[in-house]
């Protein structure tokens, strides 16, 4: 049984500033959770820099409607090899919705959802979760609600919406990487934000070569805009340490 998880819980939200936050690195015991429920729990998982680093997919899908003239969503393969794969979901995400997924069949836990920032009115989040799912090699809707910031009334001094768990009900844990914006605080597990890079080279396979220039083009545009993390994060161990945490509650 693991002491201490590399996990950050803050314990009084409203006595944390920006800035104290953004040098936040007191590691906490995962025990701290409040694991008294009613009704079986809801397991939500924040998307962003949380399951995954996946921000760059919505950029991707732009290139790959503009080429293809259309305003599906790409097929998943499109992005399996070289970036799904390659660190775009976080190391040990397959093992831990795997898990959560037998979880859910022995009737320990109601739901798994997707809480997020992300405005879903595109669909956008539900391609995400149904990619996930494909990941997973688990059946499509195991995730099976979507709460995304329509839910949500405040936003944060970062910009992220604050998340009240009371949207979904009493009988929640919400694994995130902004704990401090989630209402109640003894309800979410911190986790460090996860911001993997994938080299998007072989996406040009997907495309004819009179194309090529063209895309090269506007990744080279994307890439200096928004700069990447080129930290390499493909050790990462949080979503083991979050299984290993959530075997005790449902032990
Ligand atoms: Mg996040």
């Amino acid at each position: 049984m693991p002491n201490k998880l590399n996990l950050l819980i803050p314990e009084d939200v409203d006595t944390l500033s920006f800035e104290m936050i953004i040098n936040y690195d007191q590691k906490y015991d995962f025990t701290t959770l409040n694991t008294t429920f009613k009704n079986k729990p809801i397991i939500c998982l924040d998307m962003d820099e949380t399951v995954g680093y996946v921000a760059p997919l919505s950029f991707y899908i732009n290139v790959w409607r503009n080429i293809n003239n259309t305003n599906e969503y790409p097929p998943y393969d499109i992005f399996k090899n070289w970036f799904f794969e390659k660190g775009a979901f976080r190391p040990y995400l397959k093992e831990l919705i795997i898990y959560l997924k037998k979880e859910l069949d022995k009737g320990n836990i109601n739901e798994i959802l997707i809480f997020t920032s992300v405005d879903n009115y595109n669909g956008y989040v539900d391609y995400v979760a149904r990619c996930i799912e494909k990941y997973c090699n688990i059946p499509e809707n195991t995730i099976s609600r979507i709460i995304d910031a329509s839910y949500s009334l405040e936003k944060s001094t970062c910009g992220a919406t604050i998340k009240e768990l009371s949207v979904i009900g009493e009988d929640v844990i919400l694994i995130d990487d902004k704990p401090w914006n989630v209402n109640p605080s003894n309800r979410v597990l911190g986790v460090p934000q996860y911001r993997q890079y994938c080299d998007p080279s072989d996406f040009l396979k997907f495309f004819n070569s009179k194309y090529h220039l063209s895309i090269e083009d506007a990744i080279s545009i994307d890439f200096n805009n928004y700069p990447p993390d080129l930290n390499d994060y493909s050790n990462d161990r949080t979503l083991l340490d979050i299984i290993e945490g959530l075997k005790i509650i449902f032990k």
